[in-house]
């Protein structure tokens, strides 16, 4: 049975998605943090871990706006925009290797490290010629 993962949505394209696929962004004392453990107090809202959706929210006085602040320290909220597109970025290759681990998978090929520590993906096969 598939266990339930919280949902939420993006205040960009309005998407609801898994909680572990978006940012937290939270105000607190005045100041704005990305919220790495989806837990910190304070008036929080998501965004997705998509470049995409990060540049958007950026642009402007969105983010403003949905923080309900008048102005953001632009220094500081240059610093934010860095963190979160770097978490974004990860985010996005993290999916691109698990999707490449997946189709090298079902094509049923397996990684072989070699003793002079290369490695080589081979398609293993079982006596009656399946890929293993
Ligand atoms: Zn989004």
């Amino acid at each position: 049975m598939a266990k339930r993962v919280p949902q939420r949505m993006c205040v960009v394209c309005r998407k609801m998605r898994n909680k572990r696929d978006l940012l937290r962004l939270v105000r607190q004392d005045g100041e704005i943090r990305l919220d790495a453990i989806g837990k910190m107090p304070g008036r929080g809202f998501y965004v997705c871990k998509d470049p995409a959706c990060v540049e958007a929210l950026w642009k402007g006085r969105r983010l403003e706006q949905q923080l309900e602040l008048k102005a953001l320290e632009p220094a500081g909220k240059d610093d934010l925009k860095a963190q979160a597109m770097a978490e974004a970025l990860r985010w996005q290759q993290e999916q691109a290797a698990t999707l490449l681990r997946q189709q090298r998978q079902a094509k049923g090929e397996t990684t072989i490290l070699l003793p002079d520590g290369r490695q080589v993906r081979r398609v293993v096969k079982d006596d009656n010629n399946k890929p293993l």
